[in-house]
């Protein structure tokens, strides 16, 4: 896959004294938690717009709270709901897709793009179309359309800065050396909650247990997706498009304690790692401050009280995730897009109680294979091709669900 980085290496423009800011994504686990640090920021925050999907009257009160000149929610039908929760603000309210988009469209300098799913793609490219600063937490943006996404911003002169702790770790390490330097980025994992579960475990778990991560407090996808470690294989792709690093130098290390979440080798040998306890505050108020810093609410790191930090190498075995997903990184194209938009269909499913753990690989699995026999593999341009091949590949996965499912209770 070839990479564009448009993250910003040494040109460091202050920040101007009251930021205009957009959170997309806005009642979500990223949003809440980005929503907390504005209400601190005592008048150095302008809030544009405010979106959701359908929760209308957690959005209202967000808006309210942040005093937004616009709340949009994305399903026409949660319209009323936020228009009536809004009566009497002045604060303006919409609902559609187009009103999301238009959400990301207006002039904030600085927008959140925290929407779950390949469904924030359309918004997250809009913001970073008209040359925003976008607080990157949607992954799945990069994984669908990498190149496209980081190709499109380099040409507007966005500035993409990573949300996800991993690369926001990443992205602070490497400004401690060249970057022709790198020899090798290491994404921590906690390993999620099965880590040391057998496989047989696995096949049987519940929904519940999936969902009890042993140090994030998440939504319910990406929460699942640390349970299979989709999660580190979205993680690997983001990491390729986001610092323009080939493959090979991209590696995965088991850190159950969540306390190193990136690492940065030079060829000198040194290694140059980011720390901080498991809280989203961390990265999302670097983002938000960067490239100063502000106070961050978050509790600061006590590593005596901790003791000790401990790594493992991951189990390919336990976690076939990790194979599919390294298949799908070094065969580029469409790959990386099928791989998500079957890993959506199979974690919505899961949660929904109509597959079984293990059922969420194999189904990525069949439907990365039965893409490539039907040749569907060439690497989206635009987003209308990658909208297309997140459409063809959830079709394929809704196919093949039945005999997968069957197979994995
Ligand atoms: P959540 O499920 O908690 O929140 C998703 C948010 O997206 C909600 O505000 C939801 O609205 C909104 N939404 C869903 N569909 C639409 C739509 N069509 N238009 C507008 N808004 C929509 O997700 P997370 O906060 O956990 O994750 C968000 C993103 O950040 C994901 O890409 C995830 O991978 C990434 N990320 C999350 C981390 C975390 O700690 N949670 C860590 C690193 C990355 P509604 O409430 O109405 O449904
Ligand atoms: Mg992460």
């Amino acid at each position: 896959m070839q990479a564009v980085s448009p993250l910003p290496r040494t040109e460091r423009k202050p920040a101007s004294a009251v930021r205009t800011v957009t959170v997309l994504g806005a009642t979500g686990s990223v949003g809440t938690s980005t929503v907390d640090l504005l209400k601190r920021g005592n008048g150095k925050y302008r809030v544009e717009a405010v979106t959701a999907h359908k929760n209308a009257v957690q959005l209202a009160q967000i808006a309210r709270d942040l005093n937004a000149r616009l709340a949009v929610v994305a399903d026409p039908s949660a319209y009323r709901e936020l228009k009536d929760a809004l009566a009497g603000t002045g604060i303006e309210a919409a609902s559609g897709e187009a009103a999301s988009i238009e959400a990301a469209q207006r002039p904030a300098e600085w927008v959140m793009a925290a929407v779950s799913g390949s469904v924030g793609l359309r918004s997250t490219l809009a913001a970073a179309k008209r040359g925003a600063t976008v607080a990157l937490a949607n992954k799945e943006c990069l994984v669908c359309a990498g190149a496209m996404f980081m190709r499109t911003a380099a040409a507007s002169g966005a500035t993409v800065l990573p949300v996800d702790s991993e690369h926001n770790a990443i992205f602070q390490a490497l400004t401690a050396g060249p970057r022709e330097d790198v020899s090798r980025i290491v994404i921590t994992a906690s390993g999620g909650p099965f880590r040391t579960w057998t496989r047989e475990q696995m096949r049987a778990a519940k929904l519940e247990q999936a969902l009890k991560h042993p140090n994030w407090s998440m939504g319910p996808k990406i929460t699942i997706d640390s349970a299979t470690m989709f999660n580190k294989v979205l993680e690997l792709i983001e990491a390729h498009h986001l610092f323009a690093v080939e493959p090979a130098k991209l590696a995965v290390l088991v850190h159950p304690q969540s306390i190193i979440h990136g690492m940065v080798e030079y060829r000198d040998g040194s290694v140059v790692a980011q720390l901080g306890s498991p809280d989203m505050r961390i990265p999302i108020a670097h983002c938000l401050a960067w490239p100063t810093r502000i106070d961050g609410p978050a509790a600061k790191l006590d590593l005596a009280k901790i003791g000790s930090l401990t790594f493992e190498a991951p189990d390919p075995d336990r976690f076939p995730a990790l194979e599919l997903g390294r298949r799908a990184l070094e065969t580029g194209g469409a790959a990386p897009t099928i791989l998500n938009a079957a890993n959506e269909v199979a974690v919505a499913a899961f949660i929904g109680g109509q597959i079984g753990f293990g059922g969420i690989a194999d189904l990525v699995e069949a439907t990365l294979e039965a893409a490539e026999r039907r040749n569907a593999t060439a690497e989206p341009q635009d987003i209308d091709e990658a909208l297309a091949v997140d459409h063809m590949a959830r079709s394929l996965a809704h196919d093949l669900f039945p005999e997968i499912a069957a197979k994995s209770f």
